[in-house]
């Protein structure tokens, strides 16, 4: 008798009836971080106990501190849910213990991998021969591929950065907008670049990059440059012009990075593909497959143009391992994921990705792409109507921003007030940003479940929050 097909059937049934629940249930955690100890804290045991005990308690223990961001009235930060294959597939390469370091050690996850790598250059409207890894989240896909960046900028200097390291090495610098992710800022301080490196061109109020300075930033003299643009900046989901910022910083041998943590996805939609004009002529991207592609956590990519330079960062060997270029006899050696990962051992991050593909197909991903597209202008429009509330940015794609107006002017506390009674509603769950030196409630829409009801539900709430504190 099977001692874990009940356990895993009973759990089964937890999972759904919290996706059953989703409608429902709050949309903000309850609980305070005092209430999730007294629920949670335990003496550290001596004795295990029975998993289906384990099981039943961690999700009682746990329920109200969690957020109902799986489900389609949470608007914070840019967190996607799990769409149902990427979900099953998701608990299926835990289940099968996949360990995607090398193809030795996992055949099917390295093929996976190397399959759903190709399809995402495609999609992604990316040159074919660029080389990718799967990572944690854009921020390790970030650290990845400003490593090649360096790797290659120094190489071109006659130093070996991975055998000389940096001290003594030609300065670096990295352009940006300004407006940068903060991700970017932490990529440089974990690769040794430091934020001093950072030099920001300014930009438009959307954060888009101001192509003159850049210009001007480029034509005095200069050392090693990396220059960081975005498809769709954290709270407008602004783009850069990636054909004319590529043109001038290629044409002073600068590396052009993209950070598209969720505006990549824009150009699987032919109504959005223009925004990301000239996106092919960068030399590395990142983006997530647990944002805008929502597949579950733990799903960063990077795509880089110049595979040796990625390579030379990320490879590695040892004597224990079982290298595929070693090892194999066929012409094309299998590719294994720890020569272009910062990563040793690491889950199979590529199956659920290969799932959400295969699940929606070009078009679903880009029909979900157009939809949170309208449900974000819809939310917007619709908040930024309400007595009392301003639009301040229209979105282009899935973000949105607006404020929350104080007849004495306070505006700010207005604002970071309306947000949290909407929070506390649990009808839906707005953030706030700061935007132009004012606070401002993010409106993001990545979410494959939401539907027009989720939508007319939020802005009823905004709506009811405004007026109990008016
Ligand atoms: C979310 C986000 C990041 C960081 O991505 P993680 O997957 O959370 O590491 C970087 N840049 C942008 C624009 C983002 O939206």
């Amino acid at each position: 008798m099977s001692t874990h097909r009940p356990l895993l059937e009973h759990t089964a049934a937890h999972a759904a009836s919290f996706l059953d629940g989703l409608q429902d249930r709050p949309v903000a955690a309850s609980a305070t971080p005092a209430q999730l100890r007294e629920a949670l804290k335990r003496d550290l045991p001596e004795r295990g106990c029975d998993d289906t005990q384990v099981i039943d308690e961690l999700v009682r223990d746990s329920d109200a501190g969690v957020l109902a961001s799986a489900g389609g009235r949470f608007f914070g930060w840019v967190i996607g849910g799990g769409l149902p294959a990427a979900l099953a597939a998701d608990w299926l390469t835990s289940t099968w213990n996949h360990n995607a370091a090398l193809h030795a050690c996992r055949p099917a996850a390295a093929i996976i991998e190397e399959i759903t790598g190709d399809w995402l250059a495609r999609l992604l409207n990316l040159p074919a021969q660029v080389s990718f890894a799967f990572t944690t989240g854009a921020q390790q896909a970030h650290v990845t591929a400003l490593a090649a960046a360096r790797h290659q900028l120094l190489g071109d200097q006659g130093w070996d950065v991975e055998r000389q390291g940096l001290v003594g090495a030609p300065g670096l610098r990295v352009l940006t907008s300004g407006d940068e992710h903060a991700s970017i800022r932490r990529a440089v301080r974990l690769l040794g670049l430091g934020t001093n490196c950072l030099r920001s061109t300014g930009g438009d109020e959307h954060g888009r990059m101001d192509l003159a300075a850049l210009e001007r930033e480029l034509a005095e003299p200069h050392g090693p440059t990396i220059v960081c643009l975005q498809a769709g900046e954290i709270n407008t989901g602004a783009f850069d012009s990636f054909t004319e910022a590529c043109q001038i910083a290629h044409h002073h041998g600068a590396w052009v990075h993209v950070d598209g943590a969720f505006g990549l996805w824009a150009g699987t939609s032919d109504r959005y593909r223009h925004l990301l004009d000239g996106i092919e002529h960068a030399d590395s991207w990142t983006t997530d497959g647990h944002k805008w592609l929502n597949v579950p956590f733990d799903s960063g990519l990077v795509f880089v143009a110049h595979p040796e330079a990625h390579h030379a960062a990320m490879s590695t060997r040892a004597d224990y391992l079982i290298h595929a270029d070693q090892h194999d006899d066929a012409q094309q050696p299998a590719r294994d994921e720890i020569d272009w990962n910062p990563e040793w051992s690491r889950r199979g991050r590529a199956v659920p990705v290969y799932a959400a593909i295969r699940a929606l197909g070009r078009r679903g991903i880009a029909e979900m792409v157009e939809r949170c597209s309208d449900h974000a202008h819809r939310l917007a429009t619709g908040i930024g109507a309400l007595e009392g509330a301003q639009l301040l940015v229209t979105p282009e794609i899935n973000q949105g921003l607006v404020r929350f107006l104080d007849p004495e002017g306070r505006h700010d506390a207005r604002t970071e007030q309306v947000i949290e009674v909407v929070q506390r509603s649990g009808q839906a769950w707005f953030g706030p940003t700061t935007w132009n030196g004012m606070r401002a409630m993010r409106i993001s829409v990545v979410n494959w479940r939401t539907s027009d009801e989720d939508v007319t539900r939020a802005i009823a709430a905004v709506r009811e929050a405004l007026r109990t504190t008016a």
